[in-house]
């Protein structure tokens, strides 16, 4: 099926992939559109056994797999790639469906990037690295797959965050199960179903339902390798489940990401950056901005000029072209988000704009919220709301703004603003984070790690060092 059309769809049925097969269930769940509150569709609940079935076609498929030329793995990415563009249209509007993310601004670049990545990914193989060599002797090392790799992902960015650890972990040789989220499983069961026309059985299997397939899948002997995406408490208990059967681990988790607006910076140039920083997918980013320092100085015209950029954006349905800015993904982050405005009420915080709930309005919709100058301490400083909600906070000293950004448990992301680049950088470099962006954000690529210091994360994701943990570093040591 070609899909050029723009509103291409697909209403399902929806299946779990095994083993190379499509596989109905007994039971299933309802998957919502959060624009409407109402169901979507009923996405396939898999049972333990079929979870352990789609485990042992994994093991299996790995034997033939694993032992291909990186040559031949590339065609096959390739070919999946290829696939994937076929339904391109169809994906990103099942993802704006299912996640509520604009459908131009946001799903359409979100399957793009996706697709994009599965291409260059295939173009990277592991080089063997020679470590010495004498007359009499040489050293290499190698990369060896690991085996069955569980990619475990969230809600927010449902094809890109999977895809970037299916692509990766293919490659390298593995063979991959994907759990996706319950709230968002359809592009996945989608992108797992279309890879059983072009991979062999049992490389790629998808297989949605609750959340207890989550332990099940950390505790798996048969799975070496866990590769999770989503909140630091969940992390923590995959973490210490993996450690029954000493599972490698990439965990990519929650943040609270600071912006430091510096005195000398350019500040009205860079609301928009800043704005689609903040609130772009509804706040709901693991590196969003979560917390804006502006320097005292124009604080207050910052936050004027923030609001004025809000409120020429629209909040609606994503698949209305005008839309900006979409609902929050499901009704327990709406719950959650909205136990930050009852705080930021209860404790009289200054709102500068937003802060009301229509309750009449279907759908899961927060509207976008500005925070006039709240103290450090408050909820919304401290926490990380994953919804449209920002403050804006006036500092004065430029170590004091940094030891503020750094008191935090959690080290995602960050960034700086600044003319003078070379300070900017300065700055940049004393933020406890894995990721840093001076006078740019969110910039992100198959060669550029991206990873969590403290309790955001554990290892990396992309750059050589992402690919290379999904394999077992093996020292080859050889007399000549
Ligand atoms: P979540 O932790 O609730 O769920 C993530 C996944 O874990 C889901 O597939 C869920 O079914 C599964 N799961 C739930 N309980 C489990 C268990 N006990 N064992 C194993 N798996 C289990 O996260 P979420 O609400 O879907 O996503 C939002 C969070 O993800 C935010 O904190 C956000 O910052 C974080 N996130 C981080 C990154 C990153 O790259 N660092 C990217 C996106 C999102």
């Amino acid at each position: 099926m070609n899909n050029s059309n723009p509103t291409a769809t697909f209403s399902g049925p929806y299946y779990l992939s095994i083993a190379g097969k499509l596989v109905s269930t007994e039971a299933g769940f309802d998957v919502f559109n959060p624009a409407t509150g109402s169901v979507l569709a009923q996405a396939p609940a898999a049972t333990a056994d079929q979870l352990d079935e789609a485990i042992a076609a994994a093991r299996k498929a790995f034997k033939h797999w694993s032992r291909l030329e990186h040559a031949e793995r590339k065609a096959y990415l390739i070919a999946y790639a290829d696939a994937l563009q076929e339904h391109r249209d169809e994906l990103a509007r099942l993802l704006t469906l299912e996640q509520g993310k604009p459908l131009r601004t946001m799903a359409e670049p979100e399957v793009d990037q996706s697709i994009s990545w599965i291409r260059q990914i295939a173009d990277r193989p592991i080089p063997v690295e020679i470590i010495e060599e004498t007359d009499s002797h040489i050293v290499e090392l190698h990369h060896t797959p690991l085996g069955v790799v569980g990619a475990i992902t969230p809600w927010n960015f449902p094809v890109l965050l999977a895809l970037w650890k299916v692509a990766p972990a293919l490659i390298t040789g593995n063979t991959m199960v994907v759990k996706p989220s319950p709230f968002t499983p359809l592009t996945s069961l989608r992108f797992g179903q279309i890879a059983q026309s072009v991979l062999p059985p049992g490389v790629l299997s998808v297989v949605s339902g609750g959340n207890e397939l989550g332990p099940q899948m950390t505790a798996h002997p048969d799975i070496a390798k866990i590769s999770f995406t989503g909140s630091t408490e969940t992390g923590k208990h995959v973490i210490r489940s993996a450690a029954g059967t000493l599972k490698r681990l990439t965990m990519e988790l929650g943040g609270n990401d600071a912006a430091i607006v510096l005195p000398d910076a350019d500040w009205e140039s860079i609301i928009p950056q800043l704005y689609w920083g903040a609130i772009g997918n509804s706040g709901q980013w693991c590196v969003g901005v979560k917390r804006l320092y502006v320097h005292r100085a124009f604080q207050q015209q910052f936050v004027k000029a923030f609001v004025d950029y809000a409120v020429r954006q629209k909040m609606g349905d994503g698949l209305d072209p005008e839309v900006t800015v979409g609902p929050v993904q499901n009704k327990m982050q709406f719950e959650k988000v909205k136990t930050f405005l009852d705080d930021i009420k209860a404790k009289g915080y200054k709102i500068a704009l937003g802060g009301d709930i229509d309750a009449s309005r279907p759908g899961y919709f927060i509207p976008v919220t500005v925070i006039d100058n709240p103290p450090e301490e408050s909820m919304i400083v401290q926490e990380e709301q994953f919804g449209p909600i920002v403050p804006i906070i006036a500092y004065d000293d430029v170590d004091d703004v940094i030891e503020r950004a750094n008191d935090s448990p959690f080290g995602l992301g960050g960034s700086v603003w600044g003319r003078d680049t070379k300070a900017a950088v300065a700055v940049a470099n004393r933020l406890e984070t894995g990721m840093v962006w001076v006078n740019e954000i969110h910039t992100q690529g198959v060669d550029i790690p991206f990873g969590g210091h403290k309790q955001s994360g554990l290892g990396t994701e992309h750059g050589l060092e992402g690919r290379q943990l999904f394999t077992n570093p093996k020292t080859v040591l050889i007399h000549k």
